[in-house]
């Protein structure tokens, strides 16, 4: 279904061209300020390991850097613990299959 039209009274300019990301907690907009849906995606920072997003699928194109979270914050202690076996893993290289079942 491709409805471009948007009919309902949104028009926030484009304050889409910030260079700082917009991360909300709460409610997802069905698509980004630009108007393009969301393109999944998991991220594989240390700060937020394996937490998944939406973000702008063209956030490389233009400078919209939009992005939602889409699932829970991780709790410090279970962040901790996942980069602490990540890290490991990363020197054990081999290993890391083991640790993923694990988890
Ligand atoms: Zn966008």
């Amino acid at each position: 279904m491709k409805s471009m039209s948007g009919g309902s009274a949104r028009s926030r300019g484009s304050s889409c061209s910030s260079s700082r990301f917009k991360a909300v907690d709460g409610e997802l907009p069905k698509s980004c300020s630009c108007g393009y849906k969301w393109s999944q995606q998991t991220s594989l920072t240390k700060k937020n390991p394996v937490r998944r997003f939406v973000a702008c699928p063209v956030r490389d194109e233009t400078s919209c850097k939009e992005f939602f979270w889409t699932d829970d914050p991780i709790p410090p202690r279970t962040m901790q613990i996942i980069n602490e076996l990540e890290s490991e893993a990363r020197t054990m290289d081999g290993q890391f299959k083991l640790y993923k079942l694990r988890l």
